[in-house]
């Protein structure tokens, strides 16, 4: 009894035994109903029982009310505040950095993006009651709507300035092989020896809206071309590149580097024409080793003839480019050559000269001289002016070898030279004095209207264009419009 007695003690239950002992036995029979005689021994029994029963009552009951949301005492606690605004309470402040984490973790699965949380939250000790404290899955939801966070994304930076922004810094990476890829796409991958930007470009880390971030293809397109304006035209029928840019005020060389890899001699109805001149944010240098055939020009060697006028010639012998094989180190700026270093040169043909003859004689007047000269000499009469099977012959048929030199017969101008119906090719001289010549069936013309003409200038080629039976030179002579027989002109002073 003294050592249970000992152990009550400790548990400051003493006095509560005390009364117990005292109890008479008549009523503790009553309260636990037994039968059989209360030895001392049986009541120090129950005694002991009962009062282990409200020692573990009272102890239990002490840390319920401690532990449990019934309970109406305050325990340590941390809050949660941001900018001073408090948002809940935890038990544990390791739980605000680890629900942050994993808010970021989803949030960045969510938007598949990098992203920075920009609230700020402080943690400081408090005191709260257990129905004050919040779940772990409550914080996280409290931070979920509370939180303001923002895209991490990556600009590039050309001379630091901002030309654009894309999601990650693979991403702007990306862009910049891109436009080295647009600028060496036409080149022999084997010749690049080095590319590189004549800017200096730098990728940086910033925050973003979803808005202000392009997509690879967007932010490379803008950098080569410089904008993001678009303008295109849609080629139709009768179009060149020489009217289309004349109708949009752009130099035919603006209108090509705005087309790079069209073929500008070769364009087709409905091709989509590009009529914005790209100015690049960046100019890409590529140096490369090149190996090319390059032409070498030929020289051309005059004759001197009597017989001929000074502003005649005639090529006796075609001349030749010569052919070099040419090693070098070339440098390109967006496609133009700025810088060219040859490292050697094989010569593989050498050119070969033009030969021309040319005459001595001074041309006479460009006018009439009121005689008529043969204007094909070498050549046969094959039909008269006149009458002629059932018709008139309005001149004098001459037959040469087609190509062969037809002279005009006097001075003058060129009233016509052009295709007429039967005549074929045709050219008509006025020879002032109410006097004109016609020289028809031409293969070639060589003088134009509003020309004027010296006596013997070679003006057309024997031809058979027009109604004709073979290669000859139909020849009228006009007096104030009425045809008159050549025949009687020629070699005569006419007026
Ligand atoms: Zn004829």
């Amino acid at each position: 009894m003294r050592k249970l007695n000992l152990t009550f003690k400790k548990l400051n239950v003493t006095e509560s035994i005390k009364i117990f002992k005292q109890f008479p036995e008549k009523k503790l029979r009553q309260v636990i109903n037994i039968k059989f005689p209360l030895t001392k021994q049986v009541k120090g029994a129950i005694a002991l029982t009962c009062a282990t029963v409200m020692v573990l009552s009272a102890s239990y009951t002490s840390t319920y009310l401690r532990t449990h949301e019934n309970n109406v005492f305050s325990t340590d606690s941390f809050t949660i505040t941001e900018n001073g605004k408090e948002l809940c309470k935890v038990r544990d402040a390791e739980l605000l950095d680890s629900t942050l984490s994993k808010l970021e973790k989803n949030l960045e699965s969510a938007y598949q993006h990098e992203i920075a949380i920009e609230s700020k939250y402080d943690i400081v000790p408090s005191k709260a009651k257990d129905n004050e404290i919040v779940s772990e899955t409550q914080l996280y939801e409290i931070l979920e709507t509370n939180v303001n966070y923002c895209m991490l994304a990556y600009a590039i930076n050309i001379e630091n300035e901002q030309v654009g922004i894309v999601n990650s810094e693979y991403e702007a990476k990306s862009v910049i092989e891109e436009v080295k890829d647009y600028f060496t796409k036409n080149y022999d991958e084997k010749s690049i020896i080095e590319v590189a930007t004549a800017e200096n470009v730098e990728i940086k880390q910033v925050k973003a809206v979803n808005t202000d971030i392009k997509s690879v293809e967007e932010l490379a397109n803008y950098i080569i071309k410089g904008t993001d304006e678009e303008q295109k035209y849609i080629v139709e029928a009768g179009d060149s590149y020489w009217t289309i840019a004349g109708r949009h005020n752009m130099t035919l060389d603006d209108l090509i580097s705005a087309n790079p890899g069209s073929d500008s001699e070769h364009i087709q109805i409905g091709d989509e024409l590009n009529l914005i001149v790209p100015k690049p944010f960046l100019n890409v240098q590529v140096k490369r080793k090149i190996t090319q055939e390059e032409k070498t020009p030929f020289e051309t060697e005059y004759t001197y003839v009597s017989y001929m006028f000074n502003d005649e010639q005639v090529v006796d012998r075609k001349g030749k480019y010569g052919v070099s094989q040419i090693e070098a180190l070339v440098t390109e700026q967006n496609g133009i050559q700025i810088a060219k270093e040859v490292l050697s040169e094989e010569v593989i043909s050498k050119p070969v000269n033009e030969v021309v003859t040319t005459g001595t004689q001074d041309p006479p007047a460009k006018k009439g001289t009121g005689f008529f000269i043969n204007p094909l000499p070498g050549s046969m009469i094959s039909s008269r002016f006149g009458s002629r099977s059932g018709g008139f012959h309005l001149g004098q048929d001459m037959a040469k070898s087609a190509g062969s030199s037809i002279k005009a017969a006097d001075g003058g101008t060129v009233t016509y030279a052009g295709w007429s119906g039967s005549y074929g090719y045709m050219i008509d001289i006025d020879h002032g004095g109410g006097f004109t010549t016609r020289y028809a069936h031409c293969s070639e013309l060589y003088v134009s209207v509003g020309e004027k003409v010296y006596q013997g200038k070679i003006i057309a080629a024997v031809g058979s264009t027009g109604v004709s039976s073979g290669p000859h030179l139909h020849f009228e002579v006009r007096k104030y419009g009425n045809v008159v027989n050549p025949a009687s002109y020629i070699g005569i002073q006419y007026r």
